[in-house]
C-alpha cells in the first residue's frame, strides 16, 4: 500500500524542505514511468491527468474519468513509495465534484485555457462549494489565485498574467477553505524555456501571509536552481506535463529519423517492449525527466 494523503504528502515536503512534483501523464506507460522514476530516487509523488484535457468537448472521442481513477489508483497501489491522485485542472465544475466521490486525494477546478476570467467574487463562491463537497469525500482541494501567464508555443505568442496577491490570497484561502494554493510569481504555463524570473519578493510574501501549502504551476518554465530556492521556501508542490512531452517527442523523431520502420516488424516498434519498441523509448524519456526534476527540487531519498 502506497497511496497516502496528499496533505500528508505536501505537510512532509513542508517539514523536509523539498518540493513534491506532480507529473502530470496522459497515458498508461507516460503514468508508469512517471512511478518509475519515482521509485528510482526514492521519492514521494503525485500523479494524475489534466482535467480539461479528459473533458474537453472538442476530444474526438469522449473519455471516462472511472477508467483513469482505476488505471491512476491501481499503479499508486502498486508503487513502491508513497502516491497520491490529483485531478488537475478542470474547468468542469461537476467532473471536479465527481473526481472527488470517485477517489481522487485532490481536485483541482481551475479554467487555465479559458477566454475570458471569472471573476473572484464568482471563483470564491464555486471553489467554496467544490471544497465542501470534496472534503465531503475525503478529497483535497487545490484552487488558485492570481493567474499564470499562458504560453502558446504553436503561436509564438504570451499571453499576460498578473502576480498573486498575498492580501487577497488570504482571504480567497479562508473563505473557501482549500487546502492548497497555487500562486503566480513569474512562472509561466506551457513555457519550455525554464527561464522565467521567479520574483522572490512576491514568493516570500505569501510564504509568511499563506498558512496553507502553496504550489507553482509551469514547472517546465522554472530553471532548476530556482526551484531548488522555491521548495526551501515554502513551495510544497510544483507542477509539470509541457517539458515530459517534448522529450518524449525528441526522442521519437530521433527514432524515426534513424530507422526505417517500414522495413520493421510492426510488433517490435509497438507493444513488445523491447529495445526498439517506441512506447519503452516513450517511458525511458519520461523517466530521466523525473528523475532530474525530482532530484532538482531536493526530492531524492525522501520517501518514507
Ligand atoms: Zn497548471
Amino acid at each position: 500500500m502506497s497511496r497516502v494523503s496528499v496533505k500528508i504528502l505536501m505537510e512532509h515536503a513542508l517539514a523536509h524542505k523539498y518540493a513534491v512534483g506532480y507529473f502530470e501523464s496522459w497515458n498508461l506507460e507516460s503514468t508508469l514511468a512517471v512511478v518509475r522514476a519515482a521509485e528510482n530516487v526514492k521519492s514521494p509523488v503525485i500523479i494524475g491527468v489534466c482535467g480539461t484535457y479528459i473533458g474537453e468537448p472538442k476530444r474526438r472521442y469522449a473519455e471516462s474519468l472511472t477508467v483513469y481513477y482505476a488505471m491512476l489508483s491501481q499503479i499508486a497501489e502498486e508503487a513502491k513509495v508513497p502516491v497520491a491522485l490529483l485531478l488537475n485542472e478542470s474547468d468542469d465544475e461537476e467532473m471536479v465534484i465527481r473526481a472527488a466521490e470517485n477517489g481522487f486525494d485532490m481536485v483541482m477546478y481551475a479554467p487555465v485555457f479559458s477566454s475570458e476570467e471569472i471573476p473572484l467574487e464568482q471563483l470564491t463562491k464555486i471553489q467554496k462549494h467544490i471544497a465542501q463537497r470534496a472534503h465531503e469525500n475525503g478529497a483535497a482541494v487545490e484552487g488558485e489565485v492570481g493567474e499564470l501567464p499562458l504560453y502558446n508555443s504553436a503561436a509564438g505568442k504570451l499571453h499576460d498574467g498578473e502576480v498573486t496577491d498575498p492580501d487577497i490570497c488570504a482571504a480567497f484561502v479562508k473563505e473557501t477553505g482549500i487546502d492548497t494554493v497555487a500562486v503566480s510569481v513569474g512562472n509561466c504555463h506551457l513555457k519550455e524555456d525554464g527561464m522565467v524570473t521567479i520574483n522572490y519578493d512576491a514568493l516570500n510574501a505569501l510564504a509568511e501571509k499563506i498558512d496553507i501549502p502553496l504550489v507553482l504551476h509551469g514547472g517546465t518554465s522554472i530553471a532548476r536552481e530556482d526551484l531548488r530556492r522555491a521548495a526551501a521556501m515554502g513551495v510544497a508542490k510544483v507542477n509539470f506535463g509541457t517539458g515530459m512531452k517534448r522529450a518524449v517527442l525528441n526522442t521519437w523523431k530521433q527514432y524515426l529519423a534513424e530507422y526505417e520502420v517500414d522495413h520493421m516488424d510492426p510488433n517490435d516498434v509497438l507493444g513488445r517492449g523491447t529495445d526498439k519498441d517506441l512506447l519503452m523509448l516513450e517511458q525511458e524519456a519520461v523517466i530521466r525527466y523525473v528523475e532530474e526534476t525530482i532530484c532538482a527540487m531536493n526530492g531524492e531519498n525522501k520517501a518514507f
